[in-house]
């Protein structure tokens, strides 16, 4: 992409609304622009990163297991009266009349929705064990919503649910899940820890949230400080075997890491005191057990082995896709701007021509687009007419990982600058050394065709 020709609507100045450096950061790169409370348009260069999550999103999940599918945002009262739920919500959820005056409602969750598909198609324990997910658009009428897409009304959720005969097998869906959400996390550039948590309004008995550590996030955590050297990297896992998916929640949930919610003084008072902490993270998803608590009432019942119809057991589980875009943000920035880990960022790396008009630099340049883009990779090229000045803080504020900088006077020794976003480093080589490294640099990242 050629900036001259992208839409790129960068701030100069710091919007006086945004409490939080990822809401900052993300107005000011041009990222979102608020439509009304809690609910944003997603301007190109956040798209472009949204795109990114789903796709990691739903590379995991397929890996899983999981099968995508898409329903609707609204949805109807009457599927919500049955399960009970249409009156418990309370003014989270946006209800809506049709013309016919019928009530409506925009989803806030969806196992309503799911449970009745299941019900329509499923008659057999043989067509189990099931997981159904999508990602689609959640609206809550939040009270306080803030800190930009962090807390939005309307937000992109990934939400599974699964649909197993026993218990036991649906233990082995929740643990699939929750190795999938660890690879899932470790693929964004975070570390999101598995706590234990209350199950709140979606009621159930087994749940863990995924925690991203970040001074401004709205939990408040406690944990054992081991538990942050734990890291799923790119180890192969079968998640069809029960024992390994149970190995790896074991090991992910052997230390103490619990928020307010469910913490325990007295429990957390036995860890070594230097390895205790209290922190605040951000909720970046949550899986769920909650048994027959939906299939019950809605009669989602599979003819059993025996002939006899039995409830199966569900759970779901959720990643906030729209949430993660400031929750990386929070996690990797600095005080010029983002700081995007390779797996998720917009652009793969920056061009900056110091001299645009130069034909030199001007070729130099399009000889390195070109060799980025025969390696699948997507630069963004500073072809505007500007001082280097303004082209380097625009780069350092939507924090492309690396940058290349070209210039008459380099290009007279035959090098080029190759700017790494984290480290600030930089170093003087031949342009073609420069492409290597990025090749290098992204080896192994899941490259596709842009948007
Ligand atoms: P919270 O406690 O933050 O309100 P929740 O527990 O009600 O979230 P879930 O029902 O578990 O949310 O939804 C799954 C995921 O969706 C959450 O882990 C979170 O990442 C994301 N999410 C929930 N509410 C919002 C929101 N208002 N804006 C953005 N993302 C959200
Ligand atoms: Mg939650």
């Amino acid at each position: 992409m050629r900036l001259s020709r992208y839409f790129l609507p960068v701030l100069k100045e710091t919007p006086a609304e945004a409490q939080i450096a990822s809401h900052r950061l993300m107005l000011r790169a041009g990222m979102i622009k608020q439509a009304s409370a809690g609910i944003y348009s997603w301007l190109p260069l956040g798209f472009k990163v949204l795109r990114k999550l789903e796709n990691i999103v739903h590379e995991e999940q397929v890996r899983a297991g999981h099968i995508p599918m898409l329903m609707p945002t609204l949805q109807s009262a009457d599927l919500w009266r049955e399960s009970g739920r249409y009156d418990d919500y309370g003014a989270e959820m946006l209800r809506i009349k049709d013309r016919q005056d019928r009530d409506m409602l925009y989803g806030p969750t969806n196992e309503e929705l799911i449970t009745d598909i299941f019900r329509a198609h499923v008659g057999s324990y043989k067509d189990l064990p099931l997981t159904l997910y999508h990602i689609q658009w959640k609206f809550r009428d939040e009270m306080r919503p803030r800190f930009g897409v962090m807390r939005g009304r309307e937000f992109l959720m990934k939400d599974g649910y699964n649909f197993d005969l026993t218990k036991e097998d649906a233990l082995h869906s929740y643990n699939r899940h929750l190795v999938s959400y660890l690879r899932t996390y470790e693929r964004m550039g975070l570390q999101a820890i598995p706590m234990r948590a209350d199950s709140g309004p979606i009621g159930g008995d087994d749940t863990h949230e995924f925690l991203v550590l970040a001074d401004t996030g709205e939990s408040e955590v406690f944990y054992d400080s081991a538990i942050t050297d734990l890291r799923f990297g790119d180890r192969a896992i079968d998640y069809d075997d029960p024992a390994q998916c149970r190995a790896v929640l074991e090991e992910f949930t052997s230390r103490y890491a619990r928020t307010d919610e469910t913490h325990d003084a007295a429990f957390f008072a036995q860890i070594p005191e230097d390895r205790r902490r209290v922190a605040r993270g951000i909720e970046v998803g949550q899986i769920f057990y909650f048994g027959t608590k939906y299939s019950e009432p809605m009669g989602a019942t599979v003819q059993g082995p025996d002939g006899k119809p039995v409830p199966v057991h569900m759970g779901s589980h959720g990643i906030g896709v729209s949430r993660l875009v400031g929750a990386i943000i929070e996690a990797s920035h600095d005080d010029k701007g983002i700081i995007w880990p390779e797996g998720v960022t917009p652009f793969h790396a920056g061009i900056v021509n110091l001299k645009q008009g130069d034909p030199q630099a001007d070729a130099a340049c399009e000889a390195i687009y070109a060799a980025l883009v025969a390696l699948g990779l997507e630069p963004l090229y500073d072809d505007r007419d500007e001082r280097a000045g303004g082209k380097f803080a625009t780069m350092d504020l939507i924090g492309l990982p690396w940058r290349i900088t070209v210039g008459p006077r380099g290009l007279k020794n035959g090098v080029v600058e190759l700017t790494s976003r984290r480290s600030g480093e930089s170093e003087e080589l031949p342009p073609e050394q420069a492409v290597e490294r990025l090749a290098r640099a992204y080896a192994g990242h899941v490259l596709r065709p842009s948007l």
